[in-house]
């Protein structure tokens, strides 16, 4: 097995390691010799989506969307908006269920393989793009949600920092995310699904200042995953 390859199956392995949804996935295993980081931004479309999109651009940051199919419906142009400016739009089903309560039931796969592919529907139809990356709904994974996605064509994928959804205080969150901005970081931020989400504009551009004083280059987490060039 060669280096490259073993980085990227612990990436991989701390990705899909089954977060609980309000705290870390893990320590940051890999990706430590590389330059680069990824941020991830869920529940979208949202109300501050573009605004978020004219942030990066003005950065020349790369990042991921995970969207519902709710919100593309929702604000189909904002979805293709994402896409033809590079960004990486990823799939996080169709309308935020409660997996905890639902992977219990007899039916799950079923339940599940339908959120998936009418969460895709909606991208497909407003980006003309098919995703190949899914995240859970707060960060639901088990072997059976990764066998389920397998066979519609996802890889499943959380994060390695995230705290926009607890009761912490901004400033202190702010910082808490430039601590965790480093090489190999995934980090999680919402552009939908609730208010405030001003904030995450605020403390998206202070990371990408921290990003940048660091010498970190945030990308799509399909290039963070791919792990460096060969002879790298
Ligand atoms: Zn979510």
């Amino acid at each position: 097995m060669t280096k490259n390859l073993l980085l990227k199956l612990t990436l991989a392995a701390v990705l899909a390691a089954g977060a609980a949804p309000c705290r870390a996935a893990g320590p940051q295993a890999a990706g430590k010799n590389r330059a680069q980081f990824a941020l991830t931004f869920d529940d979208g479309p949202g109300y501050i989506t573009e605004d978020l999109l004219k942030l990066l651009e003005s950065r020349k940051a790369k990042a991921t969307f995970f969207m519902l199919g709710t919100a593309v419906r929702a604000k189909p142009a904002t979805a293709k908006k994402a896409q033809d400016a590079g960004h990486l739009i990823a799939n996080h089903t169709d309308s935020h269920k409660n997996w905890f309560k639902l992977g219990k039931g007899p039916d799950r796969e079923r339940t599940l393989a339908a959120e998936i592919r009418k969460g895709e529907e909606a991208i497909v139809k407003a980006t003309g793009v098919k995703p190949a990356i899914l995240r859970m709904p707060n960060g639901y994974d088990r072997p059976w949600v990764r066998e389920t996605a397998k066979k519609l064509g996802y890889r499943t994928a959380n994060w390695s920092y995230g705290s926009d959804w607890t009761r912490t205080a901004e400033d202190a969150m702010t910082r808490e995310y430039l601590k965790a901005t480093r090489a190999g970081a995934v980090l999680l931020l919402h552009d939908g699904g609730g208010k405030n989400r001003e904030r995450t504009l605020r403390i998206t551009a202070a990371i990408l200042d921290e990003a940048a004083r660091l010498g970190l280059e945030p990308v799509r987490l399909d290039v963070l995953l791919a792990g460096p060039a060969p002879g790298n």
